[in-house]
């Protein structure tokens, strides 16, 4: 996507003067006279960055070289940083609420406890970078790639991930609320004492994620496809699971599982299994049977038959209803 065809920049600030340079349509930086590509000296330039890194509010840093640099604690709230280079870079505790970071490279940067609240990180490049403790509450995060990244303890409210990939990313004790997960590629991601609460994560894929004892209440997952998953004490009360494919569950023996209203749960300890609901639809019960049985296998394997038992007479009931 070239430049022209990015999204508007309503939100950047309009007191902005253009570059000096004859034809250039870009906007000067807010220390100097031009814009960041028309500065004489860009290893002056990137000095001034780090020099002026507390006035970089709404700052028009689009595909500028800022790799390697301290930026810890720098203001770039609702700065335009598209495409821009940042691989390296220091923004433990830096200001980025609402900044426009379209397409971003930021791998193996810093951004410990950082404010990313509202950023746009579409397409934004993240592996290996350390964001923990960072906020991304309402950030924009569709197919943003973070493989090996570290979210531990990062919150993300109504945080849109669609299609990021996550792949070996470290999120344990992660706040991840009413988010959009959706299509998340989550192959060995740790979500150990996450929070998933009614986030959608419907068509996520990926082989040895661990959700040890994160909540996922309510949470939406219809159609996840992860393959030995260790789910050791995770809680899926109220989940949606409808034809979900699950092999080879990992849990222990704290993990149990029971149904009401047609939404599997998974309890820690003293859950009972409810009986057939009655209004389940045939198309339900032929999507959750499955799902039963993936759960059987896996009590089966913690030696708790009593339980394995019980699931795969869910399973039976539901293989029987969606014949009707
Ligand atoms: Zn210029």
């Amino acid at each position: 996507m070239s430049h022209a065809e990015s999204l508007p920049r309503g939100s950047v600030e309009d007191d902005r003067v253009p570059c000096g340079e004859e034809g250039c349509t870009r906007f000067a930086l807010r220390f100097a006279t031009m814009c960041a590509l028309h500065l004489e000296n860009p290893q002056d330039w990137r000095a001034a960055v780090v020099a002026h890194k507390h006035e970089l509010e709404g700052a028009y840093l689009e595909e500028t070289d800022l790799r390697d640099l301290d930026l810890s604690g720098a203001r770039l709230k609702k700065a335009d940083l598209w495409g821009a280079r940042l691989e390296g870079a220091s923004l433990d505790g830096a200001e980025l609420t609402t900044a426009d970071g379209t397409n971003l490279r930021l791998e193996n940067a810093s951004l410990k406890n950082a404010n990313l609240e509202g950023m746009n990180l579409t397409r934004a490049q993240l592996g290996g970078a350390d964001l923990s403790g960072a906020c991304l509450d309402g950030a924009e995060c569709l197919e943003m790639e973070a493989p090996g990244a570290k979210f531990a303890g990062a919150h993300c409210e109504e945080t849109n991930l669609r299609r990021a990939v996550l792949e070996g990313a470290d999120l344990s004790g992660a706040k991840i609320i009413d988010s959009d997960m959706w299509e998340t590629k989550l192959s060995r991601a740790n979500f150990t004492g996450a929070e998933l609460r009614e986030s959608q994560l419907a068509c996520s894929t990926g082989a040895n994620v661990i959700f040890k004892n994160a909540n996922l209440r309510a949470a939406k997952l219809p159609r996840v496809e992860w393959d030995s998953p260790d789910l050791s004490g995770a809680d899926f009360c109220g989940a949606d699971l409808e034809g979900a494919i699950l092999k080879n569950i990992e849990a222990d023996a704290q993990t149990i599982l029971f149904e009401k209203g047609g939404a599997l749960k998974i309890f820690g300890g003293g859950g009972k299994l409810k009986g057939d609901d009655p209004l389940m639809s045939p198309a339900k019960a032929a999507a959750l049977a499955p799902v039963y049985e993936a759960f059987a296998a896996a009590f089966d394997s913690a030696a708790r038959t009593k339980e394995a038992k019980h699931l795969r007479s869910r399973a039976e009931a539901c293989r029987k209803k969606s014949a009707d």
